[in-house]
């Protein structure tokens, strides 16, 4: 499967102040257009003499990850957090699969700042309904809801560190023995006519035992023996915010803080914690920010680095 990458490079005049909004209306509207249009190739000029440019290598949608570029004396900023960039003035930000139409970003240089707004496409998640599941595993008792909360903060912890020294190239799929997707990212679900759930990863049904690989260099922030959803859960950090997860998993080979290099197996396929069946729930996320893992595998960041 190919994935045709856009470009969409904004030229924004060293005199912010003189930026209108009516132009980035304009703007706005055109990206929209060409957004919409498959992701065709743009270059837009808004001023006469171009000296700074953002760009954006990769589509602006829900649930999206966003690879883009700076030059180095500016800084972005999304609701007033910085967004990191490499050496070479490049970033990566997460989109949450629930996001209104525009995203507000603030590009500053020196003391002068401008405000940049950028449509987000909207994406159509799945319905799944499960029916027939025991009533405990819908509906938790006080203990589990406990410890189910103490784990999700633990997580939650570990995804607010991150490495910066490097943004990965690429990213592979994690079981290759994988037979099928048994549920999609962001398939909305509703267990046994009760509750309503968001799906937080994409699910590979796969043989017991089947090998899981490490999606990316890394570092493994958490081996997990007995999660109350994910039984045993693997957590490794990519850099710059990004982290992949391996649930459920029958075995665990690596340890925490340990360095893992992309294809390493770092387990096996189970059933373990939350599960109906060997599968492997494989989730990414940029910090706390769910991503569709089925988007990323596409892209090639050392592709697009080298294009200048
Ligand atoms: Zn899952």
């Amino acid at each position: 499967m190919t994935f045709r990458q856009n470009v969409i490079t904004m030229y924004i005049h060293s005199n912010y102040n003189i930026i209108t909004n009516k132009i980035f209306l304009f703007l706005r509207n055109v990206i929209t257009k060409y957004i919409l249009s498959n992701y065709i190739i743009i270059t837009l000029f808004c001023l006469a003499q171009p000296v700074q440019a953002l760009e954006f290598y990769t589509p602006i949608e829900e649930g999206g990850l966003v690879f883009g570029r700076l030059n180095n004396e500016e800084s972005l900023y999304i609701h007033d957090t910085q967004i990191q960039t490499d050496s070479n003035g490049f970033f990566v930000f997460g989109i949450h699969r629930e996001h209104p139409e525009n995203i507000h970003l603030k590009l500053k240089k020196h003391h002068q700042a401008q405000d940049i707004i950028l449509p987000v496409k909207q994406r159509i998640w799945p319905k799944e309904i499960i029916n027939d599941l025991p009533l405990d595993k819908v509906i938790l008792s006080t203990e589990d809801k406990e410890r189910a909360h103490q784990e999700r903060d633990l997580l939650a912890r570990l995804r607010n560190t991150t490495d910066y020294t490097k943004i990965p190239d690429t990213f592979i799929r994690p079981v290759p023995e994988a037979t099928r997707i048994s549920s999609s990212f962001g398939s909305c679900r509703i267990l046994n006519n009760l509750v309503v759930s968001s799906h937080s990863g994409t699910d590979y049904a796969a043989p017991l035992d089947a090998r899981v690989l490490a999606v990316a260099d890394g570092i493994v922030r958490l081996a997990h023996p007995d999660m109350f959803y994910s039984g045993k859960t693997i957590l490794i950090d990519h850099g710059f915010g990004l982290f992949s997860s391996y649930s459920h998993l029958n075995h665990i080979l690596v340890q925490e803080n340990q360095s893992v290099k992309q294809g390493d197996i770092i387990g096996f396929v189970g059933s373990t914690g939350r599960s109906t069946g060997p599968h492997l729930h494989f989730t990414m996320t940029w910090f706390h920010i769910r991503i569709d893992p089925e988007q990323i595998i596409h892209f090639n960041f050392s592709t697009l680095k080298s294009r200048d």
